[in-house]
């Protein structure tokens, strides 16, 4: 049984004084109406510590948006997985399509971070997902294909099956335009079904794989409800205490 994981992807927003407020108000709001979903918050690096203070007791998990895969060295303006780990990060976004787009973040850089940070004990978030063109150009499979297996080169079934995936089409991302249910569910069948000849069908049917791309309280329990979608990443509609409440109620 895969526990929904619900993970609201900030961004670039929100200070400190911001998440502090937006945590009270989500604990308010939620007052045990997260149970059978697990709940995850991702702050950018400056906020990281005052969330972790804020969200103890809570029951709801801290993720990091990225990180870098050695653990120290001079790599300036990067964060290890140490350090995420030392803050109190359960999870770490790895791959996502801004990252990919805006700082050529490759199918080997993601290899890279997710395995330093199984090693350190976080689990990643490896987010993939096709563009526009590429859906258009009837390759969305190839290219989700080829993003998975980059990913999880040299990662043996149990380390696979611990995993979060998120599918996230890069055309729904911050557009207001989602996947259909059904479209979503294919595509996401599709990677368990990767998984499994990567893995083994025992560890691909324990992998959360979650959608993203402009999911909001009104679309979240159609998304939730197919077989193979174990949650949302969710970016703008995770900004503000009520709509991220109402995505999360939806997918209980
Ligand atoms: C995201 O950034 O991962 C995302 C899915 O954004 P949005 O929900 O705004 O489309």
């Amino acid at each position: 049984m895969r526990i929904p994981l619900i993970a609201g992807n900030w961004k670039m927003y929100k200070t400190v004084a911001e998440t502090v407020q937006f945590i009270d108000e989500l604990k308010g709001l939620l007052a045990g109406a997260g149970d059978g979903v697990e709940v995850v918050l991702c702050p950018p690096y400056t906020a990281l510590s005052a969330a972790a203070e804020a969200l103890r007791g809570s029951g709801i998990f801290l993720s990091a948006q990225n990180m870098y895969w050695e653990e120290q060295g001079a790599f300036t303006g990067e964060i290890s997985p140490l350090m995420l780990r030392e803050i109190g990060c359960k999870y770490v976004i790895l791959g996502h399509s801004e990252r990919r787009q805006y700082f050529g973040e490759t199918d080997e850089a993601v290899n890279k971070k997710a395995k330093a940070a199984l090693k350190h004990g976080l689990i990643p978030i490896v987010c993939v997902g096709e563009t526009l063109e590429e859906r258009e150009a009837g390759i969305t499979e190839k290219v989700i294909s080829t993003q998975v297996k980059g990913a999880l080169t040299g990662l043996d079934p149990a380390q696979t099956a611990g995993l979060v995936v998120a599918y996230e089409p890069v055309w729904a991302i911050g557009t207001g335009r989602t996947a259909s249910d059904d479209d979503a569910q294919k595509v996401n069948a599709f990677i368990r079904g990767l998984l499994a000849e990567i893995a083994g069908r025992e560890a691909a049917e324990k992998v959360r794989i979650q959608y993203g791309g402009s999911v909001k309280p009104e679309n979240a329990a159609g998304l939730m409800a197919k077989p193979d979608i174990d949650g949302a990443l969710v970016g703008g509609a995770s900004l503000k205490p009520d709509s991220f409440a109402g995505i999360i109620k939806a997918s209980r």
